[in-house]
């Protein structure tokens, strides 16, 4: 197993810095998906890696070994693209076996491959099936069979998914989830989806304007974001928050209509504080509670898995809740709002979270 080392890597196209000094190891065995919104510098990232783009400045390290100038072919990698790359006129079967012929393989150890992968990604019953014939999920999990087959210790899939039928799309993660669960080898994988991100990745690698703002497990990266951006951009929808909830130097209490009871800061803050809430930590009740405070609800969506996206009023503040169907359309204008302080994360001023949390002991 291999880990991916790149040393302050840096990309421009003119005055367009697409990756920008970027030092990281992605560890070996691993599978890290690079998430980030459209124009953030996950494809140049990859397809430098992949020895398709040089980099302007930098480094990038397979294990030991520097392959920073090696071509796409020396570095023997395997590639999953968008669009699936397959032979026409021939069938499943065929197309995995191809590469292997020029790798000079044994016909023995070819068709072990071959049955080996058909396997761990459920392809048996297409095996002698005709591409032309297949969907294009079916297809692109033929161009996954290929790239595995070969066994590069090293695999990097581009949005493999993006470019799949709505209906195969499902079917086609569900494969990729099985295969990167079991397999060895050290995989990053492009996406903008975060869904396909939180399922796949052992790791998330946050992206935004050419760097890397948080480098972290699914979980991590979520329920504890380091900056103002991993909290908006994850999550459906991202985190509500409060901004100046707390100003600079504060080290007395803090009385707010958020709160039951007085809270403070476990550490006084240099700068002022935003508070940021997940809409699913934000817990709405019919009757009054301990801890709650008086809330309305000003508006009432059903989304995705039946739940309820309510806005909340809060004193002056405005807050978007998720509540299970079966209370979401019990509850009355008038409902009672808490906010665990477990649940919470400060912010400063540079978007970062600072080492500060709040505490009812002030
Ligand atoms: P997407 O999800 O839309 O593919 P991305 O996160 O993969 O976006 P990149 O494609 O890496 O982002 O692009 C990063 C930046 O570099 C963008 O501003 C893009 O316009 C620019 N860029 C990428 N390739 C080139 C190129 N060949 N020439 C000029 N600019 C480029």
């Amino acid at each position: 197993m291999l880990d991916i080392r790149v040393e302050n890597l840096r990309k421009q196209f003119g005055s367009v810095v697409a990756v920008d000094d970027l030092t990281l190891t992605f560890p070996a065995g691993t599978t890290t998906c690079l998430l980030g919104p459209s124009g953030c510098g996950k494809t140049t990232l990859m397809r430098m890696i992949a020895g398709l783009e040089l980099p302007t400045q930098g480094e990038i390290f397979f294990g030991t070994q520097r392959v920073t100038h090696l071509s796409t072919y020396a570095r023997k990698i395997g590639m999953v693209f968008q669009y699936p790359v397959v032979y026409r006129g021939s069938n499943v079967r065929a197309n995995i076996e191809l590469p292997l012929r020029a790798e000079k393989l044994s016909p023995a150890e070819r068709t072990r491959r071959t049955e080996e992968v058909l396997d761990l990604l459920e392809m048996r019953h297409a095996a002698d099936a005709d591409i032309e014939d297949l969907d294009n999920g079916t297809r692109q999990k033929v161009a996954v069979a290929r790239a595995v087959a070969r066994q590069p210790q090293i695999i990097l899939f581009d949005e493999p998914i993006t470019n799949v039928d709505i209906s195969a799309k499902l079917q086609l993660k569900r494969a990729l989830k099985e295969l990167v669960t079991r397999l060895n080898q050290t995989i990053l994988y492009v996406t903008h989806d975060q869904t396909e991100a939180m399922t796949l990745a052992d790791q998330i690698a946050l992206m935004k304007e050419g760097r890397i703002v948080q480098y972290a497990a699914p979980r991590e990266l979520y329920d504890r974001p380091n900056d103002v951006f991993g909290g908006w951009f994850l999550g459906n929808p991202g985190m509500n928050f409060i901004e100046g909830f707390a100003q600079a130097n504060l080290t007395e209490i803090i009385r707010s209509p958020l709160f039951a009871q007085p809270v403070c800061l476990s550490t006084p803050s240099s700068s002022p504080l935003t508070l940021g809430i997940r809409p699913e930590h934000v817990r709405i009740f019919p009757t009054a509670q301990p801890d709650t405070v008086p809330a309305r609800i000003a508006s009432r969506a059903i989304v995705v898995g039946g739940q309820y996206l309510v806005t909340l009023r809060v004193g002056p503040f405005s807050l978007k809740a998720k509540v299970a169907p079966e209370i979401g359309h019990t509850l009355a204008e008038e409902v009672w709002a808490q906010l665990p302080l477990d649940r919470i994360t400060l912010f400063g001023t540079d978007g970062h979270k600072p080492n500060i949390a709040l505490q009812t002991t002030c």
